[in-house]
């Protein structure tokens, strides 16, 4: 019999009553220290205090009114938005699956309007994700998210990984646009190389496209800028943005130029709930305290920390791991074990790790992750890291 929750997870048989900062809590007094932050989701942590406040400040006044009517701290949220990056307008959404539609859309709808209806098609990278949308998943192209879903959104072309010159080759009259993420999340914490990203900044502008950053889970502060493609010193045209943003709450946006939304007019695009009250209060306080650069400073000399550890982990444990990569507090630890047995003996071992394709192991404390709660996790790794080669 199917069960009551549609079947769509294979979920851990672990489940939370209380949070508190890196901390999850089970019913029966366990504490498991997490390092996954719901997917990169909590990034100030559980039961943040800040955004506890924002929130339950907000729900003793108003919820929900619509977007037919103005929303000042939806207004605020877009001006912070503007003014810490290269955008000038902002669309609010409530997840990233929706920020990738309305990207792909706008794309489109840019070049339609410029007289130039043909441009429809957009390049998209093996490995990448884009949310379980039509139009995500044909975005993302692979196989584990596609099939059986079909027909297709058309108008996707996909290219190996960071390859330039085919990107270069597959430029035609018909593309529209190029979408990637700064650094593969699910495809297995992959950075797109710095230069990689100016390279298609340039295509770009040459052949008068858009490019478009997911930057849905690296964003936010995770790589120790307020967005990943900071480091490359290049912007998009259009990026995505979620998870981290409301930190626990949902809420997404999509940035862009003036010139890549040209097209987004009135009645061109809505969402009921995109942009209400609730999620623009917290989203307020996240970017408050995640744009100071005292905060990403920090974050920074703690990813350093974390990864010296890691490194160290990886050359104690050489038949289980094979390396670390990432950036800032986005790290995966590439694994010559199967990566869902470390996962699992994480759980034996209390602390919480996220697998990722290409069987990788991956990393996405709260960026307010202490520097003895970084020693704690190291160790507990380590002790997960013994369990699976007792396995053997
Ligand atoms: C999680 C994710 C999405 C989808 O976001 P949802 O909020 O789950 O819809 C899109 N792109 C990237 C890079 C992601 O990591």
């Amino acid at each position: 019999m199917i069960p009551s929750v549609l079947p769509t997870y294979s979920r851990a048989p672990l489940s939370f009553e209380t949070g508190e900062g890196s901390w999850l809590m089970t019913a029966d007094g366990r504490r498991y220290l997490d390092l996954g932050a719901g997917i990169a989701v909590n990034a100030l942590g559980h039961a943040n205090p800040d955004l506890v406040n924002a929130l339950t400040a907000q729900a003793g006044k108003l919820w929900h009114t619509s977007n037919l009517y103005e929303i000042p701290n939806q207004q605020a949220l877009a001006d912070a938005l503007v003014e810490a990056t290269f955008a000038d307008t902002v669309f609010f959404t409530n997840s990233g699956t929706e920020a990738a539609e309305l990207a792909v859309k706008m794309a489109r709808k840019h070049f339609f309007e410029a007289g130039q209806p043909e441009k429809v098609e957009i390049i998209a990278f093996d490995g990448s994700f884009h949310g379980r949308s039509s139009a995500g998943i044909a975005a993302a192209g692979g196989d584990k998210l596609t099939k059986g879903f079909g027909p297709l959104l058309p108008g996707f072309k996909h290219l190996p990984f960071a390859d330039h010159d085919a990107v270069a080759a597959a430029i035609t009259d018909k593309t529209a646009a190029i979408i990637i993420e700064p650094v593969q999340g699910e495809g297995g914490i992959r950075p797109v190389p710095d230069q990689c990203l100016k390279g298609l900044r340039d295509l770009c502008d040459e052949h008068g496209l858009l490019l478009i950053f997911d930057e849905v889970q690296c964003g936010v502060g995770r790589t120790g800028k307020l967005f990943a493609h900071e480091w490359a010193g290049v912007t998009p045209d259009i990026m995505m943005v979620a998870k981290g943003i409301g930190g626990g709450f949902p809420l997404g946006a999509v940035l862009a130029t003036e010139h890549a939304a040209s097209g987004m007019v009135a009645g061109t695009h809505g969402s009921t709930y995109g942009g209400n009250p609730l999620a623009c209060a917290v989203g307020l306080k996240v970017m408050e305290i995640v744009s100071d650069p005292a905060f990403l400073g920090e974050v920074n000399r703690k990813a350093g920390l974390l990864r010296q550890k890691l490194e160290g982990l990886v050359a104690s444990h050489p038949d289980v791991f094979d390396s670390v990569r990432g950036s800032g507090l986005m790290l995966g630890l590439k694994c010559k074990a199967v990566n869902m047995d470390v996962v699992n003996a994480g759980y034996g071992a209390k602390v919480l790790v996220v697998p990722a394709a290409d069987n990788v192991v991956r990393l996405l404390p709260p960026l307010t992750i202490s520097d003895d709660e970084i020693s704690e996790a190291v160790s507990r790794l380590e002790k997960a890291a013994g369990a699976v080669e007792n396995s053997k």
